[in-house]
């Protein structure tokens, strides 16, 4: 049987690897376009940092990895999908049979459409080569606008720093990190940022790029923001999110709303294709509702499960249990976390939630439940026991008068997690 893997990023390695062990005898091909071998886009702060060099990127360190394995790699882009012949087109319009396709193209960053977004000294901070390019341009005492505060934004902005570059970062919602925590906590993060130094305008976005030459500046670039600013910069950083890489299914029946849609074993719509990682949409934990998850560990999760199911004239079969949302940002030095529904639930559907905020030591916790169940949780500062607040969120745990107890003091939320969850499974034993 033929395995045709559809990128090489974690998802796609992750895949490759699970096959080889559950289908010793089948062909595997894995195929990227980048120009280098499997990487890590996680390490890419590292890599502006200068803690690690390109190498220290590589997902697998050993150049002889997967020839071991019997993993056939293969450069170049998935153009067009034929699901009645089982074969995909690439650009330099060669075809590849398959008899399990797995789609693992991740996504890409989106440019918004703001006159100037083309300019050279404006990057996505996405690739290996974007870090390249950022690398020859945020030198010391460099103005650098970075455009948009989420996930990706706030990752960066310690390597940033690190650089020595006079920062600001321009976001269009209310707050830091609006997608993934409450007002109180992106506000808290906010104030911990522009303590460090860093210039932040919310509220506000970036509505035309100039070359500076062309209005009388002697910056590379002139940015004009809705507020009616206007700021000098030598590089730019456009972070406003991401789209899936989906572009080759279209005119295929497989189903794709943001990402490619698949149920519980990964499959699509289209049955021996599958898809995992952050180009995915698969059903959340709790509403059952289709979510991308773009983080890596749920990239590998899912690789696994589709890998499995690949494989599945074996006697293997693997299903995923529901996508539970985890943010985990370190913002300068400051740790964060969400997890689930941590917006919270209505009252008439049996939501109700509480918040602990201490301003001064940069900490917060909010709880999020749905009856006596907690559902979504948001937190900074408290990074030793996150971990028992992800257990009971994910665990869906009932938590009986546990449930009042945490609304009176939040803090107990590890003391819960022991007597509701760890407990019962000890006495099982
Ligand atoms: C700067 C940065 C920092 C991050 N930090 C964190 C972090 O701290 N924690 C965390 O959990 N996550 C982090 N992430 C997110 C994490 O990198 C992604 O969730 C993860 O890479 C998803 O893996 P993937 O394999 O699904 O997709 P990708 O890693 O995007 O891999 C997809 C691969 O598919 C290839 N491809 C795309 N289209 C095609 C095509 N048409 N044909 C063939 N190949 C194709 C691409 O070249 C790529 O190699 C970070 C991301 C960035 C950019």
């Amino acid at each position: 049987m033929k395995h045709l893997i559809l990128g090489n990023g974690p998802a796609g390695v992750v895949a490759a690897e699970t096959l080889r062990k559950v289908a010793p005898a089948d062909d595997i091909l894995m195929v990227g376009y980048e120009d280098a071998p499997p990487y890590s886009r996680m390490a890419i702060p590292y890599l502006l940092e200068e803690n690690i060099d390109e190498a220290g990127t590589y997902l697998r360190k050993d150049p002889g990895h997967f020839e071991r394995l019997r993993i056939r790699q293969l450069r170049g882009r998935a153009v067009a999908l034929d699901t009645v012949k089982r074969k995909v087109l690439f650009d330099d319009g060669h075809f590849e049979h398959y008899d399990r396709l797995l789609i693992a193209t991740g996504s890409h960053p989106v440019r918004p459409p703001i006159p100037g977004v083309d300019l050279p000294e404006v990057q996505t901070c996405w690739t290996l080569a974007d870090a390249r390019a950022i690398a020859a341009l945020a030198k010391p005492g460099a103005r650098v606008l970075q455009l948009g505060a989420g996930f990706i934004g706030c990752i960066i902005m310690e390597a940033l720093a690190k650089r020595g570059v006079q920062l600001t970062v321009v976001e269009m919602g209310d707050r830091m990190v609006p997608r993934m925590m409450t007002p109180k906590a992106g506000g808290m993060i906010k104030r911990w940022v522009e303590d460090k130094g860093i210039r932040v305008v919310t509220s506000a976005g970036v509505e035309r790029i100039e070359r500076g030459s062309d209005v009388g500046s002697d910056a590379p670039l002139v940015a004009g923001l809705s507020t009616g600013d206007r700021l000098e910069c030598d590089l730019l950083i456009v972070a406003a999110g991401v789209a899936p890489n989906v572009g080759f299914l279209d005119a295929t029946p497989v189903h794709v709303a943001k990402g490619v849609l698949v149920n519980d074993h990964m499959e699509t719509s289209v049955p021996g294709i599958f898809a995992a990682g952050d180009v995915a949409e698969a059903p959340d934990l709790f509403t059952g509702a289709h979510l991308v998850s773009a983080i890596q560990p749920n990239a590998a999760d899912q690789a696994r499960i589709a890998a499995t199911n690949m494989a599945r004239d074996s006697v293997h079969e693997s299903r995923l249990n529901g996508v539970l949302a985890i943010n985990v940002l370190d913002t300068l030095g400051l740790i964060s976390s969400s997890f689930g529904q941590w917006w919270g639930e209505k009252a008439e559907a049996g939501g109700s939630g509480v918040e602990m905020v201490d301003e001064g030591r940069y900490r917060y916790l909010s709880l999020q439940f749905k009856d006596d169940v907690l559902v979504g949780a948001t937190s900074i500062g408290l990074t030793q026991h996150v971990g028992a607040l992800r257990g009971l969120i994910h665990g869906q745990v009932r938590l009986g008068d546990w449930k009042e107890r945490l609304l009176a003091n939040p803090l107990a939320f590890v003391d819960a997690y022991v007597a509701r969850s760890q407990q019962p499974m000890a006495l099982a034993r």
